[in-house]
């Protein structure tokens, strides 16, 4: 067997262990019927695994579910069942959150918590609780009437693992770069025990109040918005556990502001009140740093614009002196050289304020694309041709032809194709091929541009045609200078054109990106068909 393998097996191996002890401590709190519990680790375990792994890891989640169902008494054919449903569960919910968004694993935009919140957790939770539940029932572990009681703390125990455990997981098991600053970790220091203090205030009372007569549970709020405001995600979702565990345990042990009725009761009781507090926490959190996130980009965006501007119109003005020079001495040939040099750094800056005019005008949804058909092929040589004439450590190659002619702007698609291969000459400062392969597929064309240069990391793939993003340096420090936004505008043309645009990594160097766009004669059909409706 090859090290993948073994090293596969191996993660499965500690997935199913993980999955199996979280699973088992679960089912021994109290559970509902006997296996419906409201504390269900593994669904947000195993939804935080699959997303970050793959789904080839589903068969440690079926083991896992399948194994402690029959230790905990359950027919194997009941044992199946619950299994295929929490399995179903991870994969669903992973499908969901990569169909909807476009999935970035991190959980770092309001777009990806809320398809989370209102999509995937509940969804995927239903389908764990239908298959479960009715296993039991099918298996007369229950009857029929207590199908509900049963389903309901078996959907709302999964629901809230996917809000918890799930985030918590994914915000911690990322890469992420960490300054330390002594103030700032004393703050979170005071921050931790403050939630401690709290926490036990309001689960347990404090001077002989008892929390449930006096509830206190929105103290638990300053904490969470401290959190948010002044750290980030992580440290609202290390919060959150805190206030998850100091709450389960209470409410266990028969205390707190949730004792009312029976045990299970009380937790349901307390579930909502977490639902309720880890989606305000997640949503706030999320959003925070998100425009914190725009911010810094901004700051940054204005020293870099200031400096891309500058640069041409200092050269600008060097190169009209010494014009003027040469032609007060009547050196036309000198002069003419440097007009030349003056008007590259004028078209520089012309291409640089189009730039900037066409991200305001996405901004307030006022830019706009002709629709004509136009030849794709000789706008790939033509721009080739120009762009090579920049350079001479790399060499630009086209393969492949599209027939037919494309439906859409020529020049926006000139645009495209100039920022990309601009691109990927900038970024591979060793030189190399550059290789423009043109594909027909028919109904659509796709031009893919593949360069061998600094290449771009995984977890950035698609980060990089947002709005201001940038990696300002490659793993050996050189840096790049630029305004992020050049990939944003090239992704609005192609998605204004019904294309697609995406990047790749190479297997061995550098990195590839490719879009598509509809060929004429499809488009023109579906015009008249459009038309004559
Ligand atoms: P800019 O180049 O001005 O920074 P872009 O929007 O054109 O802005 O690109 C965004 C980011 O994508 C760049 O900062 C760079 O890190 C990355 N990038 C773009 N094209 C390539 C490429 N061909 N190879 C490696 N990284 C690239």
């Amino acid at each position: 067997m090859s090290r993948t393998k073994y090293l596969y097996l191996a993660k499965i191996l500690i997935i199913f262990v993980i999955y199996f002890a979280t699973a088992k401590f679960g089912l021994s709190l109290q559970a509902v019927s006997r296996f419906a519990t409201l504390i269900w680790i593994p669904t947000g375990f195993s939804l935080a695994i699959l997303l970050l792994f793959g789904y080839r890891y589903w068969p440690a989640v079926a083991f896992g579910a399948f194994f402690v169902n029959l230790f905990n008494g359950a027919p194997p054919f009941v044992a199946l069942g619950i299994a295929t449903g929490n399995t179903l569960e991870a994969i669903v919910g992973v499908y969901l959150l990569r169909r909807f968004i476009d999935f970035r694993k991190s959980f770092d935009k309001l777009n990806d918590i809320l398809t989370l919140i209102l999509i995937a957790a509940p969804v995927s939770s239903a389908i764990s609780a239908t298959f479960g539940v009715s296993s039991l029932l099918l298996g007369h572990v229950i009857d029929s009437s207590a199908y509900t009681t049963t389903w309901v703390p078996w959907w709302i125990g999964d629901l809230i693992s996917d809000l918890i455990v799930a985030p918590f997981l994914l915000f911690w098991l990322q890469k992420y770069s960490i300054t330390i600053k002594p103030l700032r970790i004393l703050e979170f220091l005071g921050l931790l025990l403050l939630a401690l203090a709290v926490g036990f205030v309001v689960f347990l009372g404090v001077g002989g109040v008892t929390t449930t007569n006096f509830p206190m549970r929105y103290l638990v709020y300053p904490l969470i918005i401290w959190a948010a405001l002044r750290f980030g995600q992580r440290e609202v979702a290390i919060i959150m556990v805190i206030y998850s565990v100091l709450a389960i345990w209470v409410t266990m042990l028969g205390f707190g502001p949730y004792a009312y009725k029976s045990i299970s009761d009380n937790l349901l009781f307390l579930q909502f009140f977490m639902i309720i507090t880890s989606v305000t926490s997640l949503i706030l959190s999320v959003a925070i740093s998100e425009k914190r996130e725009l911010e810094e980009r901004k700051d940054d965006f204005i020293s870099m614009a200031s400096h891309e501007l500058r640069t041409p119109v200092t050269s600008i003005k060097i190169y009209s002196q010494i014009v003027n020079n040469k032609l007060s001495e009547k050196k036309y040939i000198a002069a003419r050289k440097y007009l030349g040099k003056l008007d590259d750094q004028i078209y520089k800056l012309t291409s640089l304020i189009i730039d900037l005019l066409d991200v305001s005008r996405i901004q307030s949804g006022n830019l706009t694309i002709k629709q004509e058909p136009f030849n794709i092929n000789l706008l790939v040589t033509d721009t080739i041709e120009a762009l090579q004439k920049t350079t001479n450590d790399h060499s630009l190659i086209v393969k492949g032809t599209i027939k037919k002619e494309v439906w859409g702007d020529r020049e926006r698609v000139y645009q495209v194709l100039v920022n990309l291969l601009a691109n990927a000459i900038k970024y591979s400062p060793d030189g190399g091929k550059i290789v423009v392969q043109c594909k027909d597929f028919g109904y659509m064309m796709k031009i893919s541009i593949r360069d061998t240069g600094v290449g771009i990391e995984k977890a950035q793939l698609q980060r990089i045609f947002e709005r201001l993003y940038r990696i300002p340096k490659d793993r050996k420090g050189r840096v790049f200078n630029g305004l992020g936004i050049g990939l944003f505008v090239c992704a609005e043309i192609i998605r204004m054109h019904k294309g697609k645009i995406w990047a790749e990594r190479n297997k061995l160097k550098g990195s590839t990106f490719h879009f598509t766009l509809p060929i004429s004669g499809d488009a023109v059909l579906r015009r008249k068909r459009i038309l004559s409706n």
